[in-house]
Formats: structure tokens, C-alpha cells, sequence
């Protein structure tokens, strides 16, 4: 299960390179944790192909709506594809309900974080002041705000402000959600079209549902539990090494299991 990739390829597909030194990436390190809901997902689907087609339809989704988002922190003006625009629209009036800085915005979005001592490198979404206090902040697309995002947001923070003065360092860590669907005027069924067909949850199944135009909506949440998320990141990162022992073995300078 574990032992099907060459060394080169191990390295390439879960770490990168900074300076002489080869080291996990952080969304490597938190693929060690099962996602029942992506099981649930595929339980659920005709077929495993289709299932794969949808996943792939609705990143594609996510990264444009991601790429725009990130844009727009940057302080640019992107062209907004129409097929994402209510999630934009939500974003944008987020965003004007709060006082949003980027303070290097050729650097602090999409920054590359490493641990010199813990070894682990990654790249954050955005580094961002929001109302007075600067965090980590992760933009997502996905249908909910899954346990691996805790444990993400908790290793580039602390990677971060390893890295920094005291007065420089993130406070915090935030989630933002961006979706959208449409509504049955109905019964309240919510209807998702990211993945090419729609998706409907909720609501009365005997309906003759009345879909309203898709609307956008965004999920804010603060992420409080630092000491236990990168704690737990840390064990995770422990696991991830003996999982893969037999690579990293094979790997000069890694300072584990020599
Ligand atoms: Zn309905």
C-alpha cells in the first residue's frame, strides 16, 4: 500500500525541498486522517469513475472560486467567471462588513512556511489582518469544514511565528467558507451544481421543487484550540513518518530513523 512509489516520486508527491533539506509537506502530513465524508461521498455515487469526474468538477470549481478570492486579497480586480459569481458576491460583502489588511500582498498570500526544527514546510492561503488582529486565514469551497483543516491552519501558524519577531507574530487562525446553491422556494431543498449535475439535500423528496437563482454564502469561523491542534498535527506528523518509515529511511539528512 505504501511502498508503490519510486524515492523520487515519494519526495516529489508529499515534500518539498528547502535549502539541502527534504521535508513533508503539511497536507501530506494531514492525509494520514481518515475522511469518513469522503467515503460517505463515494458510497453514494453510481460508480467509482463517475464519482472521480464529479470530485474533479467540483475542484475545478473550488480553484477558480480559491484563485479569484486570492485575487482579490491581493488587492486586484479579477475577471470573475459568471458561473461563481453569487459565491464572489458573498465573499465581497463579507468582506466589506470587515476590516480586511494584507500587509505584503506580493507575499502573504499563498506564503511558504518552514519549520527549521520540527521540519515540515507548506503554503498558507493568506496571512491577513482582519479587524485589528493578524492570522492565518484558509479559504475553503468544499460542502463543509472538515478536522484536517484544524490541524493545517494550527502548523502554519506555528511555522509562521517560529519564523518571527514576538511583536510580528499571528494571533490566530480563521476558516472561510465560500458556497453557493439554490433554494427550493418550496420546501427549502438546496440544490449544489458544482460538480456539473445537481446535488439536492435537505427538504421534502415528494416536492415539485421551485429552484430560486443560485446565491452565495460564506462560513467565518475563528479556529481556538491551538495548543491541542498543533499538538495533534505534531502526532500526526509522528504516525505520518512511521507510516512511511521505509522512505524515509532511504532519505539522506532526514533526521528520523537513521
Ligand atoms: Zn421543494
Amino acid at each position: 500500500m505504501n511502498n508503490w512509489l519510486s524515492l523520487e516520486e515519494f519526495k516529489r508527491k508529499y515534500g518539498h525541498m528547502v535549502r539541502d533539506l527534504w521535508v513533508p509537506r503539511v497536507t501530506a502530513i494531514t492525509e494520514i486522517i481518515a475522511k469518513p465524508g469522503l467515503l460517505r461521498y463515494y458510497a453514494a455515487q453510481e460508480n467509482f469513475a463517475a464519482a472521480q469526474r464529479k470530485l474533479r468538477n467540483s475542484a475545478n470549481w473550488g480553484t477558480l472560486t480559491h484563485q479569484t478570492i486570492e485575487e482579490i486579497l491581493k488587492g486586484r480586480k479579477p475577471e470573475i467567471h459568471p458561473k461563481i459569481l453569487p459565491s464572489i458576491e458573498a465573499f465581497l460583502e463579507w468582506k466589506s462588513q470587515h476590516q480586511i489588511v494584507v500587509l505584503d500582498p506580493e507575499h502573504d498570500i499563498e506564503k511558504f512556511v518552514f519549520h527549521p526544527e520540527q521540519l515540515y514546510a507548506g503554503r498558507m492561503d493568506a496571512l491577513v489582518e482582519i479587524d485589528g488582529v493578524l492570522g492565518i486565514l484558509d479559504i475553503k469551497t468544499g460542502t463543509g469544514i472538515w478536522e484536517e483543516y484544524f490541524l493545517q491552519t494550527a502548523a502554519y501558524l506555528e511555522a509562521y511565528n517560529n519564523l518571527v519577531p514576538e511583536k510580528e507574530r499571528a494571533k490566530t487562525r480563521w476558516i472561510i467558507r465560500v458556497d453557493q446553491y439554490q433554494e427550493c422556494l418550496i420546501c427549502g431543498a438546496k440544490r449544489r451544481e458544482k460538480s456539473g449535475e445537481g446535488v439536492i439535500k435537505g427538504g421534502n423528496p415528494f416536492c415539485q421543487h421551485q429552484f430560486s437563482e443560485p446565491k452565495g454564502f460564506v462560513e467565518f469561523r475563528e479556529l481556538p484550540d491551538f495548543e491541542n491542534d498543533i499538538s495533534a498535527f505534531l502526532h500526526a506528523k509522528n504516525l505520518w513518518e512511521w507510516y512511511h518509515r521505509e522512505y524515509l529511511k532511504q532519505i539522506k539528512n532526514y533526521p528520523k530513523f537513521k
